[in-house]
């Protein structure tokens, strides 16, 4: 196969995309670095692609690759904190086949749910600039448009907004837009739905402000919606 062809898959086009100078190199670094307890691991260090079912009916929408979690196992939320809490629950209500994540080989299977990012690059500080964002969509747009999903899940205020924005651009809104609430459901057209999630970071979850039976409920409705 020639090396120069084009990327053709969604996943493959987000591996090699650079267009954030500053991101790229900061993945890089971050990967010669390492943190001291991960020194024997080969660090991704790259664009970490979408992860889990192409035909999810559920679309699950991070903020970011964490800079020693999906940064260092090429996995999203795979090898942190965030993704201990995310996978606990997929796992609970059968989106999961495992209850947690911690290397691309571990056997993890999710089942009708799909995990993407507004940012596929780890950001310094977790915090990607708007340019960055925007830069971004284009995935964030491709990868809504190949999942054929029925429920989108916002993981976080970042997030939130950035799925806004693309279901404006799909025209999936009806005029009655409602503010981000916490596993609160927002109908879409086309007989979709939209929840919103307070993201499963330690700056969420060390504080209480969101916990374990709050994050579970934002998967207990996808699956009711789904079922219904
Ligand atoms: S953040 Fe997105 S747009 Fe920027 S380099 Fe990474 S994959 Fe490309």
């Amino acid at each position: 196969m020639s090396s120069s062809r084009k990327p053709k898959t969604l996943n493959e086009e987000i591996i090699v995309c650079r267009r954030c100078p500053r991101l790229i190199k900061y993945c890089k670094t971050i990967a010669q670095e390492k943190r001291k307890s991960f020194q024997n691991w080969e660090y991704w260090g790259r664009p970490v692609p979408n992860f889990g079912d192409p035909h999810a009916r559920v679309l699950i929408v991070g903020l970011a690759p964490a800079a020693h979690g999906a940064n260092r196992t090429g996995r999203m939320f795979t090898g942190d904190r965030s993704g201990e809490w995310l996978y606990r629950s997929l796992h609970k209500f059968s989106f999961a086949n495992l209850p947690h994540s911690e290397n691309s080989e571990d056997g993890l299977i999710l089942k009708d749910a799909l995990i993407t990012a507004t940012a596929h690059c780890a950001p310094p500080d977790n915090k990607p600039t708007r340019e960055e964002l925007l830069k971004c969509e284009t995935h964030l747009d491709r990868t809504f448009r190949e999942v054929p999903f029925r429920v989108v899940i916002a993981l976080g205020g970042i997030a939130w907004q950035a799925t806004i924005k693309q279901l404006k651009k799909m025209d999936m809104l009806f005029e009655n837009e409602k503010k981000f609430i916490h596993a609160g459901e927002m109908k879409l057209k086309n007989n979709c739905s939209l929840i919103g999630s307070y993201h499963p970071s330690q700056q969420n979850t060390f504080t209480g402000r969101l916990t374990e039976p709050m994050f579970d409920l934002v998967f207990e409705k996808a699956r009711r919606i789904l079922n219904s």
